[in-house]
Order: structure tokens, then C-alpha cells, then sequence
């Protein structure tokens, strides 16, 4: 039986391929500017430079120290280089952080956005921006801040490191996964989650054993641009909430936390979601799927501990009471001894339980 659900699309052009970086001159023009600003990551600084010889005179200058967790201080410094350059209007090629970066300058200037994604994280396609000022994130969502244009070019993905791309495509997983068992998921929703997990699951054994084979390599793209529009239309549960938590605690990875934390999470939840479980083992390929999620991450050699990748294990009282605080909706009530043991579990890297 169909359920009652409620759904809304939202806009935006996306552009998908080998070689798409090409159309950005026309894509440029097509939204009428003449100045843009070209964002980056330093160590992608050669990208930035080659899309400022691409664009020609319809490029006003470049920035490329975007960072991760988009620090106002670096907003600041970039959004005065647009002022001084007259900047029109703003393209970002680079992950999560880049893209980060050119949210927040458009949500002070409401210029226009052309994104280019070299990661798995999503953000392109979501009208979402976390920014930090004095070690304090906040989250806010808000249609403006939509990029009006995605260009995906699987070439620029090559050069992600495997591990990097493993555990990106775990944080895009990660999406997907978690808009099966929203509170708001629509049947429209849960289908792209299944394509997006599906998609994913298959690229990456391939992308670990070779970066540069094409094939996994735009079907990791295709699955992120799905997962990426999971997290912008459902609301995200228990696991976007513990990864929040603990990578604002223990500044710990992006990437490698929603690694981590994954298998826990869905082990926590599925239990009270059976459809999510069914949906997710059909495109997981094994049941039950938090385990075989964890033993895909033991096979492609990502991190499984919180320990290993920096959070004291002192920490998990105070991850507890941070995590159950403003708790997100969740298909599963949330008490404190059970994210006590889903945490603890985690840190140790041992096997998830529904416990
Ligand atoms: P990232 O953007 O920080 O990139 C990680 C590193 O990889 C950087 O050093 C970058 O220069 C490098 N890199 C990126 N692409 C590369 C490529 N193709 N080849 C070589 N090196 C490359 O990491 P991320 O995981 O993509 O993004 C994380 C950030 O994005 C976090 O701040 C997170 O909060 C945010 N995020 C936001 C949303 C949203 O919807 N607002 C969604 C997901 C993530």
C-alpha cells in the first residue's frame, strides 16, 4: 500500500559526464555573468587556476583558501575579494568545503552559484550550510542558498585519493541511507535512495582496488548527486546527529566519522524501520546491512574505530550528553544507555548491534 507522504522538489540544473568542465564558459554565460569568482581548497589551487584560463575574461580572480567547516573568518576574506574584484556571480570546484564556501558568500550577497564537485559529499545539491565562528557550528537551511548550476565531471574525481573516496562515498551513503527511515521520506525519495546506496556500494570496492577507473568512478558521482538530493528534500536522524556532535567535540574527519559511525547507527534504527531494512539489504546486497556496511568498511581499509582517528575515549560521556541533547526526530527513541553503548561500540570499532 502507498502511504500518505508529502514531497517537493527543488530546483537546479545539473550537468553529468566525462569532460562536462568544458560547458562552464556557456554554462556562465547562460546565467548572464561576465565576473565570477573561481573558489578552491589550497591544495586544489591548480584546478582554480585552470578554470580561470577556461573562463578567460569572464574571470574576476580566484580564492583558494576554502577550509573545512566553513570558518567565518574565511568567508570574510574571500567575500571582500569578490567586493574588490566586482564579482557577479561564483563558481566552486572542489568537496564539501569549497562548496561550503561559496553558500556562505552567496547567503551574504545572494549571487549566483555554478558548483563543481570533486568529492561524494552532496552539499551541491542541498540548501544547507553549517558555518563555524569561535568553535561553534550552526546549521542553517534556506532555498537561496541552492547552487543555480552543478557541473559533475567524473574526470575531476580520478584524482581522489581511494581512501578519501571510500570514505566520502560512505558519508554519501550515509544520506541516502537515513532518508529511507525519514519522517518526512516520500516513495519518490526512497526510490533514489536505493539507486544512490546501489550505486555506490558497487564503485567503491572497484575505486579502492583502482582511482581511475572510469566506469565506478561515474557511478560513485551519479550515486552522490543522488545522495546529495536525499539529505537536501528528507530529514536527516541519529546519525547525522552523532556525527554532528562528535566531529564538533573532537573536530574529528567528516568523511571518516560518518564512516565510523554508519553501521552503528542503521543497526540502532533498522530495527525500528523495516522497510528502510529491507530497501537498504536489497541495495546493500547482504542482509542484515549495518554489518555488511561495517564489513565493507574493514575490506576497503577504512578507519571502523572513533579511537583511530582521534576521539579520547574519556570523551563518550560528554558525546552522550551532547548527542541525546535537541535530539533530531529518529525512527527510534534515543536513551541515554543506548547511545552510551551505540558510542562506545564505535570507539572500539567493534561490531554493530541493534542493542
Ligand atoms: P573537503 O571538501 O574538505 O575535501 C577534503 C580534501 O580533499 C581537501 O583537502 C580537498 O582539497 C581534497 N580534494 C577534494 N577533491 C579532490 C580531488 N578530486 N582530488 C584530490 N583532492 C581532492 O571534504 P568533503 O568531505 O567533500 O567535505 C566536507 C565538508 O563539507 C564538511 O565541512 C561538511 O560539514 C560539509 N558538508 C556539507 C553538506 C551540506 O549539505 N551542507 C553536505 C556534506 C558535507
Amino acid at each position: 500500500m502507498t502511504e500518505a507522504f508529502q514531497h517537493e522538489s527543488l530546483p537546479g540544473r545539473v550537468l553529468f559526464g566525462f569532460g562536462t568542465v568544458n560547458e562552464l564558459p556557456r554554462e556562465v554565460a547562460r546565467l548572464g555573468l561576465r565576473r565570477v569568482l573561481v573558489l578552491t581548497t589550497p591544495p586544489q589551487a591548480a584546478e582554480a587556476n585552470r578554470l580561470t584560463l577556461l573562463l578567460g575574461s569572464a574571470a574576476a580572480g580566484a580564492y583558494t583558501g576554502a577550509r573545512m567547516h566553513t570558518p567565518v573568518s574565511v568567508t570574510e576574506e574571500a567575500l571582500a575579494l569578490a567586493r574588490d574584484v566586482g564579482a557577479d556571480g561564483i563558481v566552486a570546484i572542489g568537496g564539501g568545503s569549497t562548496t561550503g564556501l561559496a553558500k556562505a558568500i552567496a547567503a551574504r550577497t545572494d549571487l549566483p552559484q555554478i558548483i563543481i564537485p570533486t568529492t561524494y559529499a552532496g552539499s551541491e545539491v542541498t540548501p544547507i550550510l553549517g558555518e563555524t565562528q569561535d568553535g561553534v557550528k550552526t546549521t542553517r537551511r534556506d532555498l537561496r542558498l541552492l547552487p543555480e548550476t552543478v557541473i559533475y565531471d567524473v574526470d575531476l574525481t580520478l584524482s581522489l585519493p581511494p581512501d578519501l573516496s571510500v570514505t566520502s562515498g560512505f558519508n554519501a551513503i550515509a544520506h541516502a541511507a537515513e532518508a529511507l527511515y525519514a519522517q518526512d521520506a516520500s516513495p519518490v525519495v526512497s526510490l533514489i535512495a536505493e539507486e544512490a546506496v546501489r550505486a555506490l556500494v558497487s564503485a567503491l570496492p572497484l575505486i579502492q582496488a583502482d582511482a581511475h577507473h572510469r566506469i565506478a568512478r561515474s557511478d560513485a558521482l551519479y550515486g552522490a548527486w543522488l545522495s546529495g538530493i536525499c539529505l537536501a528534500t528528507v530529514g536527516m536522524s541519529l546519525h547525522h546527529k552523532l556525527c554532528h556532535t562528535l566531529g564538533g567535540l573532537f573536530d574529528l574527519p567528516h568523511a571518516q566519522t560518518h564512516t565510523i559511525i554508519l553501521p552503528h547507527a542503521l543497526a540502532y534504527n533498522l530495527q525500528a524501520a523495516p522497510r528502510a531494512a529491507v530497501a537498504l539489504a536489497r541495495a546493500v546486497g547482504h542482509e542484515p546491512a549495518p554489518s555488511a556496511l561495517h564489513e565493507l568498511a574493514i575490506h576497503l581499509n577504512a578507519p571502523i574505530a572513533l579511537k583511530d582517528i582521534g576521539m579520547p575515549q574519556g570523551g563518550i560521556e560528554q558525546a552522550v550528553e551532547q548527542a541525546i541533547k535537541n535530539p533530531y526526530w529518529n525512527p527510534r527513541p534515543v536513551d541515554r544507555d543506548s547511545i552510551r553503548g551505540l558510542i562506545s561500540r564505535a570507539w572500539a570499532g567493534d561490531h554493530p548491534t541493534a542493542a
